[in-house]
């Protein structure tokens, strides 16, 4: 019996390779960062049914490491694929942790006498982190890493370890390394779109218009502010929000002509969570269409409008700081042909999804075409939609087009369900 490779440990890739191993047949599963997890992991409640993200995905990391026929591989990216179906050797590079997996529990004394403190990508810049850190409490491994990068070697994480878990040198473990299998699955999921790009919108000039992903991170209970909506530049809550639709998505001026799929609703939800906490919280969505296209989505749309919260068909061209440095937002809604100035106290850009960095390098090494929007291309988008050009290659998730979490997931299985196949018939 052959083995497979799952490239990517978000939740699409966390389903293929619990659905293969549960069947009997060995995984690999490949993950860049120092957790598995991916996107969801840094979500607070998911759409239509407001669960707790980490208390659905947490048990699968948990079962992903404890499984086993899985191999959990962290810090590992690939470096180069060859071979056929049945045969494929992939190789691949394991980047330093400076901390030994095998003797960290996990307790945090380090982090706690460390002085450094940096951005942290996980709460997607909106909380700090320390040169020695777990990007959040529930990663897996549940160990911690050290960022040489930002490290001042003074020493205090060495004598706090009563494990000798911190380690001075780790570069004997970026190291390469060979795995032969039977079929590969490609979820390497995606990116937000950088709103950077969209000068108008004033993102990262003005310090209260965030992206949604960072307001995930604000009104998350376990993120920087406790859950508490904060504005970012005087930490007070806000008494008005306004959520912009689309930025980065259904856009051709920057070459992003596609629908990202879920923004609407991940907004929707999170006014709805919003609006539920705090009543006379005022919220508007400026939005070209609402597309609410899943089981129950509509339903939940309609519940948002039963809560008051306002939706105007209008897309801002430009978001303005102005006298007082009061943020203001001039639209048209283009149901009324009114001309409407918004003065919200927080501007949430719904942005969409591209893409994740160095998925070229991946379609590269396996040899397996992208579609016009940069997203891994399918054989047959109907009849074969986890399939590639490449007999033994899949893909799922958000690796395939934007994509919620039940879709990942369902393609995750489905794709699980062809790499067994190929690794039973060897
Ligand atoms: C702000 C926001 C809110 C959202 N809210 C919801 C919601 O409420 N409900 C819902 O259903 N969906 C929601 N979504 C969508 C949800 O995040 C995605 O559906 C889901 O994360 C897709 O999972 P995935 O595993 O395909 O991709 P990802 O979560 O992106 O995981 C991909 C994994 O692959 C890894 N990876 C990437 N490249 C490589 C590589 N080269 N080598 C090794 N590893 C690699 C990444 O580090 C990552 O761990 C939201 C999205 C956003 C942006
Ligand atoms: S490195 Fe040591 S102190 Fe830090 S979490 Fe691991 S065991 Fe605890
Ligand atoms: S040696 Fe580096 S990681 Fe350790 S406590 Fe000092 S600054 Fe932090
Ligand atoms: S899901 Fe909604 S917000 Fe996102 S790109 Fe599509 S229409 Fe725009």
């Amino acid at each position: 019996m052959g083995e497979v490779a799952v490239i990517g440990a978000g939740v699409a890739g966390i389903q293929a390779a619990l659905d293969i191993a549960n069947h009997g047949v060995k995984v690999h599963l490949i993950e860049r960062e120092p957790s598995i997890g991916g996107h969801m992991a840094q979500l607070d409640k998911t759409f239509p049914t407001n669960d707790c993200s980490m208390c659905i995905l947490s048990p699968k990391m948990v079962d992903a490491q404890r499984n086993q026929n899985i191999t959990l591989y962290t810090l590992t990216e690939v470096k180069e694929v060859t071979g056929e179906v049945g045969n494929f050797t992939v190789k691949l590079i394991r980047h330093p942790r400076y901390v030994s997996e095998l003797k960290c529990n996990g307790c945090g004394d380090c982090t706690e006498v460390c002085p450094v403190e940096v951005y942290n990508k996980y709460d997607a810049g909106v909380g700090v982190r320390k040169a020695i850190y777990k990007p959040h409490p529930q990663v897996v491994p549940n160990v911690t890493i050290r960022d040489s990068e930002h490290c001042i070697e003074c020493g205090l994480c060495y004598d706090a370890c009563g494990l000798q878990a911190v380690l001075h040198n780790d570069e004997d473990s970026e190291r390469e390394f060979e795995l032969s299998v039977a079929s590969i699955v490609v979820a390497t999921g995606f990116e937000t779109f950088d709103a950077q790009r969209k000068k108008a919108l004033r993102y990262l000039k003005i310090p209260d218009v965030i992206t949604s992903l960072e307001f995930e991170r604000l009104i998350c209970a376990s993120g920087p502010t406790g859950g508490i909506p904060r504005r970012l530049s005087d930490g007070e809550k806000p008494k008005s929000i306004v959520f912009v639709q689309c930025v980065g998505s259904r856009d051709i001026t920057i070459n992003r002509p596609y629908c990202s799929c879920v923004c609407c609703m991940y907004a929707i939800k999170n006014a709805i969570l919003l609006r539920e906490k705090y009543r006379d919280l005022d919220i508007t969505m400026l939005y070209m269409d609402i597309r609410a296209y899943g089981k129950g989505y509509e339903e939940y749309y309609q519940r948002a409008q039963d809560l008051g919260i306002k939706f105007i068909r209008g897309m801002p061209g430009e978001i303005l700081e102005g006298e007082n440095r009061q943020t203001e937002i001039v639209v048209e809604n283009t149901e009324t042909r009114e001309l409407l100035k918004l003065y919200p106290e927080l501007v949430v850009l719904s942005v969409g999804m591209e893409p994740a960095a160095g998925s070229d390098e991946i379609a590269a090494a396996l040899k397996i075409p992208k579609d016009e929007s940069g997203f891994f291309a399918q054989e047959n988008m109907k009849t074969n939609p986890v399939g590639t050009i490449k007999p033994g290659i899949y893909i799922a998730g958000a690796a395939v087009s934007p994509k919620d979490i039940p879709d990942s997931v369902m393609q995750g299985g489905a794709a699980a369900m062809k790499a067994f196949s190929d690794a039973i018939r060897v």
